[in-house]
């Protein structure tokens, strides 16, 4: 049977065609632009298939409250014409069949508890710190929703006292996005990441945010797995600085051995490579 999914985000939609045990067949990409030539690309796209259902992972924030009037709709976005753009409703019009909703992060925790690091795990999250932070939380066997869904990326944080950078964040200053996304990283140093490469106090304090992040995540949600992506986490060095700090942040209170003796399989990069996201719109689609 073949599945439509789609990896929506504010500069490309990535969108392909698998099976229900996540092969894929065929890939494409468009680039963002206004909703309708958008939407035309994509629709022309699947046309040439015979998907049964599609999924859909997408940048928000979402509503996801089947009960609400808006349900399927991306809402209060600062991407200019996509605020209120109904995406569920356009697809459903377009191909009659199921389609599953949900953020971007979700569907790629979705992705890998179904096929990649947190396989046959209850729980897990995936944090992506690339131009801002996600969190796409698993729990009790289901995605997390609630009022809205989880905006994890935006705790607030407590500054390292040797950092005089207030924080990115035009909602919060000093949140997690603010003090630890990339463009944070380049506002503080006045370079790119990929530039600070070699610069040991950027990775330090780089880890010292994350960690700190981390320790909120274990201490709320008790994960079982943390997968942990984005563009800024190809500074691979940053997962033994990030797993050492969060045992020294937690500081033994949360005594369990995937914490206290294996974190190096606690806190780990996605199995699925690249392809987390687009494997988790796929299964978001098995499951509409
Ligand atoms: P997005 O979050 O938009 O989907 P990415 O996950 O690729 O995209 O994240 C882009 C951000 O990651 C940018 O701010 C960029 O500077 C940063 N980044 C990309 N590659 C690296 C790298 N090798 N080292 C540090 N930062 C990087
Ligand atoms: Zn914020």
């Amino acid at each position: 049977m073949l599945i439509g999914g789609i990896e929506a985000g504010g500069t490309k939609m990535i969108c392909a065609v698998g099976d229900e045990n996540g092969n894929i067949m065929d890939r494409v990409s468009f680039p963002t632009r206004q909703p309708k030539e958008t939407f035309e690309d994509m629709i022309g796209y699947f046309r040439k298939w015979e998907i049964k259902a599609l999924g859909i992972g997408c940048f928000g924030p979402l509503d996801l409250d089947k009960r609400s009037k808006t349900y399927g709709y991306i809402t209060k976005t600062p991407k200019a014409g996509w605020e209120y753009c109904n995406i569920v409703g356009t697809f459903k019009e377009a191909f009659g069949i199921p389609v599953g909703f949900d953020t971007d992060v979700n569907g790629a925790v979705l992705g890998e508890v179904t096929w990649g690091a947190a396989k046959g795990l209850d729980s897990a999250i995936y944090i992506t710190v690339g131009t801002g932070v996600g969190v796409g939380v698993y729990l009790n066997g289901g995605l997390l929703h609630g009022l809205v869904h989880p905006e994890a990326g935006h705790i607030l944080l407590s500054r390292h006292p040797a950092d005089p950078y207030e924080g990115k964040c035009p909602f919060h200053k000093n949140c997690m996005e603010g003090l630890a996304a990339g463009p944070a990283i380049e506002a503080r140093w006045g370079k790119k990441g990929v530039e600070l490469t070699d610069r040991d106090e950027v990775w330090e304090l780089e880890a010292y945010y994350i960690a700190q992040a981390i320790m909120d995540y274990i201490l709320v949600y008790s994960p079982q797995k943390i997968i942990l992506w984005g563009g800024v986490m190809h500074q691979e060095k940053l997962f033994p600085m990030v797993r050492e700090e969060v045992k020294r942040l937690l500081n033994g209170y949360v005594s369990h051995e995937a914490i206290l003796d294996s974190i190096e399989d606690y806190i780990v990069s996605p199995a699925l490579g690249e392809d987390p996201g687009i494997k988790g719109a796929i299964r978001l689609g098995v499951l509409a």
